[in-house]
């Protein structure tokens, strides 16, 4: 291979010189896209390759995700962590490969026996792969992404050379991704964070911890009052894996237990706790020992991995002979709490028996996790008529599709098994019901609502999955540059209101909890009350709505302002009460977020002004209202595109603002608009996911003057404009330009 290639000592002190200045580029960048993007060519000179992909882990401990890619692709790739990609391989091993030809099976197989590549992508591109670098991006012990290399522009391969100093690049990367994801130094660094030891106490307990064995620090800390829940916290900053802690109502998979000693797995401190030879839900004690999870890979020999990290002692209780004894002691519980039913009503013995049946269980199950992986909010099952079969349909993106047939002999031990599941009474089959139920999927708790409707065909159930959500950044909202800055301007504000409003299923939680997001620091004390708590944040006081007991919503903002907050969300502000008290503590040295049920922002100030609020402290306090709508987005698999005809060009011009468009460099003759077609990504809809079109209203001292005159909708309307309100038809519009949403779609949202 090419000798200019070697490295000397004198090569790479250039090298990293080259790795500094590139360092720093993308340091100062907002954004690490836009870093990435101003060094790509440098970076790629540097390996002497054609293209790269930058991964970064999620958090959620089962898949890696594209952040960059060469190609200039915007969507996201995520790959999970397993034995048949080769960058799944690399985030599951940590092991650096360098593949010199990717059709050569043999030198897959040489990796891993379960290894492919699957060349479907860069086929479709048109840009083919030869052969390839990939490494894990680590800082310390910790893996965080990936970066992979696809050919040597000289056409040669790549060497050893080029892996030692992809490895360099991505140790820099690292320094990047570390510090965007907040994470931590060491296991316990965030408890120092947060104030609850001391650093001087965390060395020594760290030391401690290696020097004796076992899980005597958690004895330490808990003498210390630092709760289960705390070090749970700290241990997945550090390892950016979720926390999970000891449940006795898991059934331990017993595919993995007729091979795998339980002894072997105390000594290796981990525990399989879901799933099959597909895919396995493992908690471990320390998910940065990849040396050690190979090697379990290798005994397990399932295909993809999820990881939980969990404490030590936690991890035994379910390789204790007792978890095995309290597992089957549930079951005897829930037979004899059938049985008792049994007795007490009349419903058929074969019913109750097929509820419990395998097949309906694995039916029912499969059906919760395919609805849990497609992102569906509900799941509808309907009986058919006589000998028509029913039909179980779920909702994604707002909309329903059919997912499977029930054959009538099954429905109705279909609908016992989630009666039984949600401790419902199943004989009752004449009037409506309401429960709720937690159930685990891949590893993670989901919570259930369920209603059944007796219909004269039969019962028919409604599942909504509350899945507890995570926020997302402000900047992946979709939000145009000018709205975000805007947004960015009111949360610096320490005091004030600011409000989100927007029609049910509009997505104002999550924009909310967006801006929590980016509030959230340790230095601020943050409380909210919500009806239901969707989305939680760690750091973040949340407080779930309960009108039985009366805990309101006025009731929580009054508890909230003897305790200390800097930031409070109320979850909605239903009526001039709530409405006055959020007014008041927003006055009074705090920052208050709210929703509104409004179709506009200047409509949401009139709406406030009629409930009767205090006008004055209203006129004071006032920040600004986001409005916003959510749209389906177009399938970029399959969307095509037009050129519109004159009066649709017209109509788009004339609500986006003929000046706007002009001073925006639009050209009429020059826009291309997109339509949707429908493929096998978007299940033949045509339609991926969704997005937010936004209008954002500062108040500006022009305004406050109206608002304190009680000015018409009309006038507040008029003056928004005249600040620079951009309206949910201009933001949809220029999100049609874009080809993200359709035109049909922005004119069906906007006149709602
Ligand atoms: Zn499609």
């Amino acid at each position: 291979m090419s000798t200019e290639k070697k490295s000397t000592t004198n090569n790479l002190d250039k090298f990293k010189k080259a790795l500094t200045a590139i360092y720093n580029i993308i340091k100062k960048s907002n954004s690490f896209q836009e870093g990435i993007s101003e060094v790509e060519k440098d970076i790629l000179n540097l390996i002497k390759a054609e293209r790269m992909t930058i991964y970064q882990s999620l958090s959620n401990g089962i898949e890696i995700q594209s952040v960059f890619k060469s190609s200039g692709e915007k969507k996201e790739i995520r790959v999970p962590y397993s034995t048949t990609s080769v960058s799944g391989w690399v985030a599951l091993s940590n092991k650096s490969v360098i593949i010199k030809d990717l059709d050569d099976h043999q030198e897959l197989q040489r990796i891993h026996p379960d290894l492919k590549y699957d060349s479907s992508f860069s086929k479709a591109s048109g840009f083919i792969e030869k052969n390839m670098i990939c490494v894990p991006i680590k800082e310390g012990k910790v893996f965080l992404g990936v970066l992979q290399f696809t050919n040597c522009t000289d056409g040669s391969e790549f060497t050893i050379d080029d892996a030692k100093n992809a490895i360099l690049i991505a140790q820099m990367l690292a320094q990047k991704f570390r510090t965007d994801l907040q994470s931590t130094q060491s296991p316990l660094h965030y408890l120092v964070k947060q104030g609850k030891i001391t650093q001087d106490e965390m060395l020594k307990i760290e030391q401690y911890d290696t020097a004796q064995t076992g899980n005597s620090y958690i004895k330490i800390l808990s003498e210390k009052g630092v709760s289960k829940k705390d070090i749970g916290k700290s241990l997945e900053q550090y390892y950016q894996v979720p926390f999970m802690t000891y449940r006795n109502d898991v059934l331990l998979p017993e595919i993995f237990f007729k091979d795998v000693k339980r002894s072997y797995l105390r000594n290796k401190k981990c525990v399989p706790i879901q799933g099959d030879k597909q895919e396995v839900v493992i908690l471990i004690d320390d998910p940065s020992d990849h040396d050690k999870i190979v090697e379990i890979q290798n005994i397990l020999q399932s295909k993809s991995y999820i990881f939980r990290v969990a404490l030590e002692e936690d991890i035994m209780k379910y390789l204790s002979d007792e978890h095995k004894i309290k597992s089957t002691e549930k079951a005897r519980i829930t037979e004899e709490l059938i049985n008792e039913k049994k007795q007490n009503v009349e419903f058929s013995l074969d019913g109750l028996k097929s509820a419990q049946s395998t097949a309906n269980i694995h039916m029912v199950d499969n059906v919760i996790k395919e609805a849990h992986r497609l992102g569906a909010s509900d799941i509808h099952i309907e009986p058919g008529e006589d000998e028509i079969l029913g039909t179980i349909r779920v909702r994604v993106d707002g909309s329903c599709r059919q997912l499977a047939t029930v054959p009538s002999d099954n429905y109705d031990s279909i609908i016992a098994r989630i009666k039984v599941m949600s401790k419902l009474d199943i004989s009752e089959r004449r009037k409506p019901q309401d429960g709720k139920c937690k159930v685990m999927v891949r590893g993670s708790d989901l919570e259930l609502r369920i209603a059944t409707v007796p219909t004269v065909h039969g019962e028919s159930i409604v599942m909504r999955l509350l899945s507890s959500g995570e926020a997302l950044p402000l900047d992946k909202l979709n939000l145009a540059p000018k709205i975000l800055n805007k947004i960015y301007e009111v949360c610096k504000h320490h005091h004030g209101l600011f409000l989100v409003s927007g029609p049910t299923g509009s997505g104002k939680t999550t924009t909310l909890h967006a801006i929590l997001n980016h509030l959230n620091t340790p230095d601020k004390k943050i409380w909210t009350a919500e009806d239901p708590v969707e989305i939680t944040q760690p750091g973040l006081q949340q407080l779930q709505i309960n009108n039985k007991i009366d805990l309101t919503f006025s009731n929580a903002i009054r508890a909230f302002m003897r305790a200390d907050p800097d930031i409070i969300l109320i979850g909605e502000m239903r009526d001039a009460e709530t409405a006055n008290i959020g007014i008041e503590a927003s006055l009074t040295g705090h920052l208050v977020l709210s929703t509104l049920h409004t179709n506009s922002a200047p409509e949401t100030i009139t709406r406030l002004l009629n409930l009767g609020i205090e006008r004055v402290n209203f006129t004071d306090s006032l920040l600004g209202v986001l409005a916003q709508r959510l749209v389906r987005t177009l399938c970029s698999e399959c969307k095509s595109s037009y050129r519109p005809d004159d009066k649709e060009m017209n109509h788009l011009i004339e609500i986006y603002g003929k000046e706007d468009f002009e001073n925006d460099g639009y050209q009429a003759d020059q826009i291309k608009l997109y339509k949707p077609t429908g493929c096998e990504e978007c299940g033949l809809t045509g339609y991926k996911g969704r997005t937010g079109l936004h209008e954002m209203l500062v108040v500006s001292s022009e305004l406050q003057q109206l608002i304190y005159d009680e000015a018409s909708l009309q006038v507040i309307t008029q003056q928004a404009y005249k600040d620079g309100m951009r309206t949910l038809l201009q933001d949809g519009t220029y999100k049609v330009f874009k080809g993200e949403i359709d035109y049909s779609s922005l004119i069906s949202a906007v006149s709602e």
